[in-house]
């Protein structure tokens, strides 16, 4: 039941904010600065994305286990962040940026996931061995090459 309504509300909210080319491009206030963020990074590192084709939102419809989660219906991109995940780590927003970036790497950039590699496209993360001081810019040129 709980997947039905949010297919639902998606649907809606897709007739409602579809453009031209009929695709959407909405992002969660709650997420906004970190999706900014990835296309910052994308564009100082050479990768232009265009910001169209996606829409990001906090949702409480995916496995409890996941941190995130992305699928694509032709060119339009859907990132859905755990909701739980999201309240458990928001006062630490370099965890939230993380798990943004992980998933935008899967609905931009085309990434799977690679096995034990030190990269976001790690398909396990541990929060509490992320040191965004020490790590953050290596992963991110490694994201993005
Ligand atoms: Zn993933």
């Amino acid at each position: 039941m709980k997947k039905i309504s949010t297919v639902f509300l998606l649907m809606l909210f897709v007739i409602a904010c579809k453009d031209d080319e009929g695709t959407t491009f909405q992002i969660d206030p709650d997420l906004i600065q970190h999706v900014n963020a990835f296309y910052d990074e994308a564009a100082e590192r050479g990768v232009n994305l265009t910001k169209s084709n996606l829409v990001v939102r906090v949702s409480d419809s995916i496995n409890e286990d996941w941190a995130g989660y992305t699928f694509k219906d032709d060119d339009q991109r859907y990132v859905f962040i755990n909701d739980d995940k999201y309240m458990e780590f928001k006062d630490q927003p370099y965890i939230i940026e993380y798990m943004v970036f992980h998933e935008l790497g899967h609905a931009l950039l085309n990434k799977g996931h690679c096995g034990s590699c030190e990269s976001i496209m790690n398909g396990l993360f541990f929060p509490w061995e992320y040191d965004p001081e020490t790590m953050r810019d290596t992963l991110l040129d490694e994201l993005f090459q």
